[in-house]
């Protein structure tokens, strides 16, 4: 059987590794990058704690680790054919027996806030987020290379679980160098901009209480219940006309499904995900599935689950389960998510979460929880691919 896997993210990966134990699957694996981007781990990347190596994995190399052929297209998926079971790219035609779309989705900049757009920068692609690293990197080089008092605004739109973490890395760093260089990085201030009256809107309370207190005390300046109206070049204009100036803008409003989903003529929803039955089919066609940010994943409840990566693997873990039955004439199970907990990541060492939605932890300990979950994904993929440098020898 020949499984088309459409997205080498979170799920993508995912599916791969639990197909690729059937003898009887053959897979062909679609990404428009060479890299798997760690998007989970961009806060860190961005404020300058981690390298580019520590959130990049190269997607060919990682598939060649694995003992059994995969094949790898390096090319945009740009159409779906489901009557033909094909999928064109940007330079070939693919057939498919099953086909998982798991192409995640992108920063949803609304085109009712006037300049957003042209002027902020979202982190859900690798390229935004280097470009926000340099930025970000610039103003601390100016900082040590000028010993002037110049004030940086840095504001971030968004204090969802990204802008958060953003944000508290950001300031984490730049209190660092406080410390190690005097005041004059005492005037680099993070601006958090939120629309809702609560930062972390729908999370548990413990962890917006104590994310809140974080931020406080690293000196974000967190404004909640302040709608952005437009953005210009170097300022923000609020609803209630209130302006903000900043230096470089970046913006983790919320997330948007496009490119393929467009061109792809089924259900969506206002996000324009995919509309996907209890076995994470595309509503009328039974050999397509979408998983993870690309489509609306709910639980057993019919509760909307939150984009993030833990679901987009279990998502890709029951696909793979239900395609393995349908070979073996088993029955098929249908997805029932849910969140094992939560990390929020809060600069240096510390951070807030809750596991199991029973056990809550904070500080150091959540660090080493959070860090330990990160690394060993990481780990599992660089195992792949060294074994692939030895495959190759
Ligand atoms: C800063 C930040 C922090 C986050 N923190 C967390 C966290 O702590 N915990 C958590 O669980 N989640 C977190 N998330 C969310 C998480 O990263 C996403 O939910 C997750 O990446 C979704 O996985 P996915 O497989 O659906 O898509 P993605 O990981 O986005 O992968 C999609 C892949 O599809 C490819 N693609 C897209 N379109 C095409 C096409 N037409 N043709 C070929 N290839 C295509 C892309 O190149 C990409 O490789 C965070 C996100 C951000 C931005």
């Amino acid at each position: 059987m020949n499984i088309v896997i459409i997205g080498a993210g979170y799920g993508g990966l995912r599916a791969v590794e639990k197909l690729i134990k059937n003898k009887n699957i053959h897979i062909t694996l679609i990404d428009s990058n060479p890299y798997h981007y760690m998007q989970t781990e961009a806060y860190g990347y961005i404020a300058g704690k981690y390298d580019i190596c520590d959130i990049t994995v190269d997607i060919k190399q990682w598939c060649i680790g694995f003992s059994k052929d995969i094949k790898f297209i390096n090319e945009e998926a740009i159409n779906i054919d489901p009557l033909q079971y094909e999928i064109e790219t940007t330079n070939q035609t693919i057939k498919y027996d099953k086909l998982i779309i798991a192409t995640g989705a992108k920063t949803n900049f609304p085109i009712f806030i006037d300049g957003l757009e042209e002027n902020t920068y979202g982190v859900k692609v690798l390229d935004r987020a280097y470009e926000l690293k340099t930025k970000f990197e610039h103003i601390i080089y100016k900082k040590v290379r000028h010993s002037g008092d110049k004030k940086f605004n840095v504001i971030i739109g968004g204090a969802g679980l990204s802008g958060v973490e953003i944000a508290a890395e950001m300031a984490y760093i730049s209190k660092k160098f406080t410390k190690s260089s005097g005041i004059k990085y005492s005037n680099i201030s993070i601006i958090l901009i939120e629309a809702y009256d609560s930062i972390l809107n729908g999370m548990d309370q413990y962890i917006i209480n104590n994310t809140m207190k974080r931020l406080k005390s690293l000196g974000v300046d967190v404004m909640t219940k302040s709608f952005i109206s437009s953005v210009q070049k170097d300022k923000v204009i609020l609803q209630n006309n209130d302006e903000i100036e900043y230096d470089f803008m970046i913006f983790t409003g919320g997330i948007k499904a496009d490119g393929l989903n467009d061109t792809f003529d089924v259900e969506k929803n206002k996000l324009n995900q995919f509309i996907v039955n209890k076995y994470l089919n595309i509503n009328g066609y039974h050999d397509i599935y979408a998983i993870g940010d690309c489509a609306q994943i709910q639980d057993k409840n019919g509760n909307f689950l939150p984009p993030t990566s833990q679901i987009a693997e279990q998502c890709a873990q029951n696909v793979a389960k239900n395609i393995i039955a349908t070979i073996n004439g088993k029955k098929l199970e249908a997805y029932e998510g849910h969140i094992d907990g939560m990390f929020v990541a809060l600069g240096g060492h510390y951070a807030v979460g809750n596991i199991l939605n029973k056990f809550k932890v904070k500080g150091y300990l959540a660090y080493l929880l959070k860090k330990v979950i990160t690394k060993m994904y990481h780990y599992g993929l660089i195992l792949r691919l060294n074994n692939g440098y030895k495959l190759r020898k």
